[in-house]
């Protein structure tokens, strides 16, 4: 069985990433970006590709319709972990995960209990002010009529979330870097490996055991250890039993 075979590198790494996409966070009802059901197959009726409506031209040019289109698309508040999230918060307190690369944006990982979580491409949960820098939380966002403005000084509240035409935050990605590198068994979940920054960052993998963990084949399967074409909630929970 895979599983078991799963089991007993997990039991003897010594060191594990997990590096995650959009497809953690499907089986919690939140929509992949690129697969046949995702947001970019979804009519809006704005008339614009996805990928505009999530760039820094169209916040900066039409920020009110920016909004309208991310407070609709963007935020999930009533979306749980799922079983993957939770079988990595679980791995990460019996000591057995190092530290969680995702390019998600949901806050699910944080909300499962995981502690060591490095989201490359923000936070729908994290906002600031881009004037004076203040903090502000999602539901500063959510309720506000048209754009969220400022309590201190009306300048625009913005996501602090990484969009289309802006550089990803190099701290965050140092960071991401270093635990990749350092990993003797990095498992790969829930993308199909053909955007950066995540494939860019399985490059500097130079560890013994790839795990890989998708619904459709990846560019990377040929190199793996071990590949898993089902859920990933059943496959990681399978680790935790
Ligand atoms: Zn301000």
């Amino acid at each position: 069985m895979d599983i078991k075979k799963f089991k007993e590198i997990i039991d003897k790494s010594k060191s594990t990433v997990f590096l995650g996409g959009a497809g953690v966070s499907t089986e919690s009802g939140i929509p992949d970006f690129r697969s046949a059901a995702g947001l970019y197959s979804k009519d809006n009726d704005l008339g614009y590709p996805p990928e505009y409506l999530l760039s820094h031209s169209f916040f900066a040019n039409e920020t009110d319709k920016f909004y309208e289109y991310y407070r609709n698309n963007l935020i999930y508040e009533d979306a749980k972990p799922n079983k993957a999230h939770l079988a990595l918060a679980e791995l990460e307190r019996r000591g057995k995960l190092d530290a969680i690369v995702t390019q998600n944006i949901d806050g699910l990982h944080e909300l499962a209990g995981s502690k060591n979580v490095i989201e490359i491409h923000g936070s729908v949960y994290r906002n600031y002010c881009s004037s004076c820098g203040k903090n502000y939380d999602v539901k500063k966002v959510l309720g506000a009529d048209g754009v969220p403005k400022c309590d201190e000084c009306g300048g625009i509240v913005r996501p602090d979330v990484v969009l289309y035409e802006e550089g990803l935050d190099m701290g965050l990605l140092d960071r991401a870097v270093s635990f990749v590198k350092g990993a003797e068994t990095l498992i790969v979940g829930g993308t199909s490996l053909n955007v950066y920054p995540v494939a860019g960052l399985l490059e500097y993998f130079k560890g013994k055991n790839l795990i890989i963990i998708n619904k459709t084949i990846t560019n990377f399967d040929n190199r793996a250890d071990l590949v898993f074409r089902d859920s990933i909630g059943e496959v990681l929970s399978g680790l935790i039993d």
